[in-house]
């Protein structure tokens, strides 16, 4: 926490243009409210304060839970902000950061790059140069053509020195898009730092959808999977798929492979959707001698019916004899088709116990396993 920095986060209107019914600093993303997201990008950077419409005080209350003050906001942007300003004033604020409490998914590194601004600057925001074609239209038809050199689309958070900004509010007549617009008309530096992609202003219905794909990115999940089975007589094991000769073989309901069980298992867990035991009982004689991969393609497929793709798995395998790593390429191929991901998302490795154990005795192969889903 810097001792002189503070941040206000404007969350005043009443825009529903995003649909919902309600104001979009309100709506649920992702499972939690906007603002709520917002408020915590900023937590422990500096004391923060808060402008919300007078009717919203006291769900307001509930969200903040003391991380911040609350102002009452205005009619208008510039209104709330300068209802903020005011109340930081004489507080020995040096810088401020002015955010729109509509962008939830503002980054550490973006917020960092503004503060560090400000060391050389007046005044700094974030922005990306525009990259489309830029036209003049009417009626539903294009009338002309501008150049977009020079243009940027202006993100938040905007920092300002304080005392420099504060005066700048008091000295505007009102009815600016941004604060960068007030610091201009003051005649304030202000330096663009780089904004990003994903630091979207919620506005319209389609922006939520947009947002919850940004979140969905980093929804990891994990899960890990070990299974045993023990020797018995014949001829080959099967792991991961591939026939394996042996002096014996192993014991089990199905073709007892146990390397693809764990890896099954796994995802089954990353999923919190149990274990191969819950969807395919072994009570049931269908699945007697049933090939595993049965089961590893009935994990992926709930895995894609959830909206999840599996990011990678490690496999390792852990037995004396027979020795896996001439079969390891084949059953990394094997369990990448099932699976219907590339290879290189796929690990098979094997392992002794050190003739320790049951594994070392050499009496069954245990396997464990690791898996990532994210967001499809
Ligand atoms: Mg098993």
């Amino acid at each position: 926490m810097r001792d002189d920095l503070a941040i206000i986060i404007v969350a005043a209107g009443r825009g529903t243009r995003a649909g919902g019914g309600e104001p979009k600093q309100w709506r649920a993303l992702g499972g939690m409210a906007v603002l709520e997201r917002t408020l915590a990008a900023f937590v422990g950077l500096g004391r923060i304060c808060l402008a919300v419409h007078p009717d919203d005080m006291g769900r307001a209350l509930d969200l903040v839970r003391g991380r911040a003050v609350l102002v009452a906001g205005g009619a208008s942007r510039d209104a709330s902000v300068r209802a903020a300003l005011a109340c930081l004033e004489g507080s020995g604020v040096g810088r401020v950061l002015i955010h729109d409490g509509a962008r939830p998914l503002v980054s550490p590194a973006l917020i960092g790059r503004v503060v560090a601004a400000l060391d050389g600057h007046e005044g700094a925001a974030p922005a990306l140069a525009v990259s489309d074609a830029l036209w003049e239209g009417a009626e539903g038809r294009v009338t002309g053509a501008r150049p977009r050199e020079g243009l940027f689309r202006a993100q938040t958070p905007q920092g300002f020195r304080f005392p420099a900004i504060l005066q700048a509010h008091r000295a505007h007549p009102g009815g600016a898009a941004d604060d960068v617009e007030v610091a201009l008309a003051a005649g304030l530096d202000v330096a663009i730092v780089e904004g990003e992609e994903e630091n979207i202003k919620l506005t319209w219905p389609g922006d939520f959808d947009r947002a919850e794909r940004i979140i969905g990115m980093t929804d990891l999940r994990l899960g890990n999977g070990y299974d045993v089975h023990a020797f018995c007589e014949g001829d080959h094991v099967t792991l991961c798929g591939v026939k394996v000769a042996h002096d014996r073989g192993l014991l089990g309901h199905s073709d007892a492979d146990v390397a693809m069980h764990a890896l099954t298992d796994a995802i089954y867990g990353a999923l919190a959707e149990g274990d191969i035991g819950r969807h395919f009982p072994p009570s049931d004689p269908q699945w007697k001698g049933a090939a595993s991969e049965i089961f590893l393609a009935h994990a992926a497929g709930l895995a894609r019916a959830q909206g999840y793709r599996l990011a990678n798995a490690d496999l390792t395998i852990v037995c004396e004899r027979p020795k896996i790593g001439p079969h390891a390429q084949a059953m990394q191929a094997e369990l990448a088709r099932i699976l219907g991901v590339e290879a290189g998302r796929i690990s098979v490795k094997a392992t002794t116990s050190e003739r320790l154990g049951f594994t070392g005795r050499e009496e069954g192969i245990a396997a464990l396993a690791t898996a990532a889903l994210v967001r499809a």
